[in-house]
């Protein structure tokens, strides 16, 4: 079978970095996407609402680790490449109940692995030779670093400290040796934290300005000294069509924007935008900052040195923090409908009900 060039595989797409990505895909007319989603509670077809017509897009409700279900769309649509979203993503509800980041991030991109070897297998030498499987993971798997390390590199030890971050890494490891062991012509990012629309409001950002917004305490983990890297998700999303156009086969690439801040600093920075674009009657949103007893085995420091893919793929970040952050408090200033249904039983019934329509 030969593979079909305008089509590729998405998996994930529904959530915060799958949605972005399948909508700046569309948008730049790159070409048929069909997305694979099992939309747990961070999937959200809402956020694919502007493409829900087009014919570019074709949404499937299901399970990565479904591989009757992978075979059939591997056959039926046969994509030049797969792009693996598809994860549990977040490390508090890891710590909480780990079991279903090992059946989605462990056997789920196990299985999809499988099936896309198995249909790789029956391309021409040529198709095999374009096809990509690009998997998208994260600096977690590299652990923590102290105040004086260097950066990430792609050849730092991996050592993941949460159930998240193990089950990424492991889902890494398979990716790598399906490239060695069986030819797979894989690739793999790992990216810093993301920000931007479509974020769902567990995740730092996007719940202080929810919390801000709603008048309720910003809470912050231990004393906020924790430093994360971040990416506006848009640059995260032009580094992966990066990657999948032009990297090299079996290769990693680390994909950062060289901005890391505390948690504190990213709090007191999201609270001064607050004030300025919608200022409470009286004071600062920097009044609502609350600070909660530490996330168990919180990592201190991730930092991504991004050089590579900078120098090889030609890639750079378009924003830079203050740039992105500003477009992302803009962003969920303007989209209060958005954040209402993703935080309400409206969500679910929106879902429940254009789920049964489809
Ligand atoms: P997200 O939680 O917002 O979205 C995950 C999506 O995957 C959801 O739409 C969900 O319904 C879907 N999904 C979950 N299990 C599935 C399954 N078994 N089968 C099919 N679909 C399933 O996550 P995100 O923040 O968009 O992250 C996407 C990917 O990027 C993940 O692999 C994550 O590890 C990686 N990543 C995220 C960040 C970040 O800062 N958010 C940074 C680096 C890497």
């Amino acid at each position: 079978i030969s593979t079909n060039k305008n089509t590729i595989l998405v998996t994930g797409g529904a959530g915060f970095i799958g949605a972005n990505f399948l909508l700046d895909w569309i948008a730049a007319g790159l070409g048929q996407v069909i997305n694979l989603d099992k939309l747990t509670y961070a999937g959200n077809l809402e956020n694919l609402a502007s493409i829900e017509q087009n014919p570019a897009h074709i949404f499937i409700a299901g399970d990565i680790a479904d591989k009757a279900l992978i075979a059939k769309l591997l056959a039926e649509y046969q994509p030049r490449a797969v792009v693996n979203f598809a994860a549990e993503s977040h490390v508090d509800r890891s710590i909480h109940g780990p079991e279903d980041f090992i059946q989605t991030n462990v056997v789920g991109t196990f299985h999809l692995l499988e099936e896309v070897r198995a249909y790789w297998g029956k391309l021409s030498a040529q198709d095999q030779s374009t096809f990509r499987f690009l998997h998208v993971s994260t600096d977690e798997v590299y652990g923590s670093l102290g105040a004086d390390d260097t950066p990430f590199t792609e050849t730092t030890a991996y050592a993941p400290n949460s159930p998240y971050s193990a089950s990424k890494a492991a889902s890494d490891h398979l990716v790598r040796a399906y490239h060695h062991t069986y030819g797979l012509p894989v690739l793999t990012t790992n990216c810093s934290n993301n920000y931007g629309a479509f974020q769902f409001p567990e995740k730092l950002i996007p719940l202080v300005l929810n919390n801000a917004l709603a008048g309720k305490p910003l809470p912050i983990y231990g004393n906020g000294s924790n430093v994360r890297d971040w990416l506006y998700v848009g640059d995260h999303c032009s580094a992966i069509r990066r990657v999948l156009a032009e990297g090299k086969v079996g290769e990693v690439y680390n994909v950062g924007g060289w901005n890391e801040k505390t948690n504190l600093d990213v709090v007191h920075t999201l609270c001064a935008i607050l004030d300025e674009l919608k200022p409470k009657a009286s004071g600062s949103y920097r009044d609502q900052i609350t600070f909660v007893k530490d996330r168990a085995g919180h990592d201190q420091r991730y930092a991504i040195d991004a050089r590579k893919i900078e120098r090889e793929l030609g890639w750079k970040p378009e924003e830079t923090f203050d740039t992105g952050i500003r477009k992302t408090v803009a962003w969920y200033l303007e989209n209060q409908e958005w954040v209402s249904h993703v935080t309400s039983g409206e969500y679910r019934q929106w879902l429940d009900k254009n789920y049964t329509e489809r």
